[in-house]
């Protein structure tokens, strides 16, 4: 008997919650408490150097070598304090996770003595062993080498006894290696852009920062279960197991209570975070079982990815403290709910106004509805870029699925919305206005409530929906690191409003109002970018039609999706806003598609070993038994056997069907896998896994599910996703 299913199977149900060491003070008490903040720098900087630091934040200011030698060693001080002996560069290579190189804070001098040591040098700007880390062929192993640099927008912190030092990741030669250096260019870009639009409506307003709310989807899974799950250790998610008898259908799951053991998870990983500065607020259930979700408050984009980066490391190394493993994974579990990261965005100016919140009164509308309809044409316009965004070999399972926004970007703005955009389509006259038409228009303008009615019941199909005061992008994939979505979206929307600023200054040399010259070419916006507007239901099959007949997009693949980042106007758009040179996207385009080759070849791989050395030998071994048996019966009963041992007799056939089905899918998925190796291109390896290999995964799985269904459940060695799912 393959013991080692029911060994994990037991070792979970023995499981006890396990204490949580809560602090004995509240939250707000150690929130932060693991973080050098802007408060804890002032109070260990002298003031000149606090300022020096806080201009450098604010304007980005390059810090003077003595400046960071005052920043580091107060750095180091306040480390000390918090029994750190390390400190790291934090940065974000093109893997997709975080890394990290430890250094010591102790440093040995003359007579036999040591001491603490961190200084400028050492704080600003690092040189780790990076020639292993993707590049896209920038940088080659043997010429330049690559650096970190400090970014001192995002404050450091300690984690365990290290102190880690956010920063940004870039070759000798200039080009990012990393996600924050382009989210930090796009950032500035869309400050720049919209503060100059903002001049329209209040000449005060020197700044606008994109804002960030992430709500991050997740899986638990024992540690025992998924150790047993070799497809799932290596690939993040189940390549083969039958639907449970139950899914999700009964959603009781749902904002259900949640289990003793993940609670007492969660307890643990909020108090980490809390401690990192990082503001949880909500954690609950989500729609599959096992499926949970947390989320923080919204703050500045750049601080928010680093959180949500961090919050991902924080919930996989608490989840093994409790004998859990985490599955960031888009799509664990086939048939059940896949897991998102929705990105809730927004502009806030420098004076404290929501540029996505409908205003009190005319003035402050059309102010909204400027930002507001911007943004729905730049989405118009650059889906593509949006779609690009969020392609990985994960998010392909959820994308258009039953559940998840589909891979056709639409907008839902919800009905009141609709009618207000519909009325400037139609009653912004041509030609000049007089002064009663502008009246009219103003009231109408003036009508928007500040509470959308749709914004409590919306729509929840729509990959890009707005929700009364933000912009919610649904198709974000949970592993993924929201800089890419972030970068793309807030380059779009920059490009847009710098065109807008263009055209209505146009106008206005024309001789029309400021006012009037605004809502004519928000009227043309609105006109241009209708096609993207969608209200309805964005998992139906005839939205898929009407898509086409709009003529928008529906980039189903990763490989597909990618394509547009190395079109002309890509290229020229990401260079126009200084983001990227030819060159970095060139890169990064090789570097996501090696992504998604490497992911499918991997779980190729997997599944041919699953196939091979666990699902044939079982699937042989209980054939013996059957003949065993049928050659017992024949024995005791001779002639009258046949008709006696006819079910095992028939499940033999059946069984040896299903053995050559999965031998002869695997073998042919072999096949693939070798002729897609030898190509050159990474695109068209790419498209050859995604068109020739991934095809076999479903008649792989199809003949090892019917065979679970044949086979003694005792002999099975791997453990059911009834029993991931489900065991407690
Ligand atoms: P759900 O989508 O689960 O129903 P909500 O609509 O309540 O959740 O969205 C909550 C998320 O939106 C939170 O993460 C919150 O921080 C974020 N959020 C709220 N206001 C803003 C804003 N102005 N900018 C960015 N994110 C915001
Ligand atoms: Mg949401």
């Amino acid at each position: 008997m393959p013991t080692f299913r029911f060994n994990a199977l037991s070792d979970v149900l023995a499981r006890e919650p396990k204490e949580v060491d809560y602090p004995s003070n509240r939250a707000s008490n150690y929130y932060a408490t693991n973080v050098f903040t802007q408060e804890v720098m002032r109070e260990y900087l002298p003031s000149e150097a606090y300022k020096s630091v806080m201009a450098s934040i604010t304007d980005g200011k390059k810090l003077d070598r003595k400046i960071a030698n005052q920043v580091a060693s107060s750095m180091k001080d306040w480390a000390l304090t918090k029994e750190a002996s390390h400190y790291t560069h934090w940065f974000q290579p093109l893997t997709g996770a975080t890394a990290e190189k430890h250094d010591s804070f102790f440093t040995p001098i003359s007579g036999g003595r040591a001491i603490e040591k961190f200084d400028g040098d050492n704080l600003v700007q690092q040189e780790p062993d990076a020639s292993s880390f993707p590049n896209g062929g920038i940088r080659n192993t043997f010429e330049a080498r690559g650096y970190t640099a400090w970014d001192p927008t995002s404050p450091a912190f300690v984690i365990g006894k290290t102190l880690c030092i956010p920063t940004v990741f870039i070759a000798y030669t200039g080009e990012a290696l990393d996600y924050k250096m382009p989210l930090l260019k796009a950032l500035h870009a869309i400050d720049n852009a919209a503060t100059d639009v903002c001049q329209y409506f209040d000449k005060n307003i020197t700044k606008v920062t994109a804002s960030l709310g992430w709500e991050q989807e997740y899986f638990l899974i024992d540690k025992a279960l998924y150790n047993a799950r070799p497809d799932i250790m290596m690939t993040g998610r189940a390549l083969v197991g039958h639907d449970p008898a139950k899914g999700q259908q009964l959603d009781d799951h749902y904002f259900g209570s949640i289990p003793e053991r993940a609670a007492a998870f969660m307890k643990e990983y909020e108090i980490e975070a809390l401690r990192l500065g990082i503001p949880v607020t909500t954690r609950h259930n989500e729609v599959a079982p096992n499926q949970f979700e947390c989320a923080p408050m919204f703050e500045e984009t750049n601080l928010a990815n680093d959180h949500n980066l961090l919050l991902m490391d924080v919930l996989e190394k608490v989840a093994r403290k409790h004998d859990f493993r985490v599955l960031l994974h888009e799509k664990p579990y086939g048939s059940l709910n896949g897991s998102g990261k929705h990105n809730n965005w927004s502009l806030a100016t420098s004076t404290g106004v929501n540029l996505l919140a409908p205003g009190k009164n005319p003035k402050t509308n059309l102010r909204f509805l400027t930002f507001f309809v911007n943004t729905i044409k730049a989405i118009y316009d650059n889906a593509d870029i949006l779609r690009a965004s969020i392609a990985s070999a994960g998010n392909d399972h959820r994308l258009g699925a039953n559940e998840a926004p589909p891979a056709i970007i639409s907008v839902f703005i919800g009905s009141q919305l609709t009618q207000m955009l519909d009325a400037l389509e139609k009653n912004v006259k041509a030609g000049k206005m007089t002064p009663e038409d502008k009246t009219e228009l103003k009231m109408s303008i003036g009508k928007i409530p500040q509470i959308l009615l749709d914004n409590t019941d919306r729509n929840r199909t729509s990959p890009f929906a707005f929700t009364g005061n933000k912009f919610e992008f649904r198709a974000v994939g949970s592993a993924a690191n929201c800089a890419n979505a972030m970068t793309s979206l807030n380059v779009i929307v920059a490009k847009q409003l710098i065109e807008f600023k263009k055209s209505v200054n146009v106008r206005i040399k024309t001789g029309l109002s400021k006012d009037e010259a605004i809502l004519k070419e928000l009227q043309k916006l609105i006109k241009e970018s209708k096609a993207i507007r969608f209200e309805g239901n964005g998992y139906g099959d005839e939205w898929v039609q009407e898509a086409k007949k709009r003529g928008l997009s529906n980039l189903k693949d990763t490989p597909r999706a990618l394509k547009v980042m190395i079109k002309k106007e890509t290229k020229d758009l990401f260079k126009e806003l200084g983001i990227f040179s030819e060159v970095e996207i060139d890169a990064r385009y090789e570097i996501e598609l090696e992504n998604y080759i490497l992911k499918l070849q991997i779980e190729s791989r997997t599944l041919g070993d699953i196939a091979q050395n666990h699902i044939i030998p079982t699937a042989i071994k209980y054939q013996n038994v059957l003949i065993e048996n049928v050659r017992g019966i024949n024995d005791v009963f001779g002639k009258k056997s046949t008709k006696l041992a006819a079910t095992q007799i028939q499940l033999l056939e059946d069984i040896s069907e299903h053995i050559n089905g999965i031998k002869e899918k695997s073998e042919k998925m072999l096949e693939e896998r070798k002729k897609a190796n030898k190509i050159n291109s990474s695109e068209k390896k790419a498209i050859a896994y995604c068109d020739k290999v991934k095809p076999y995964f479903e008649g792989v799985k199809y003949h090892s599910d019917k065979l679970e269904l044949l086979i003694d459940d005792e002999l099975w060695p791997l453990p059911k996703l009834r029993e991931l799912l489900f065991t407690r």
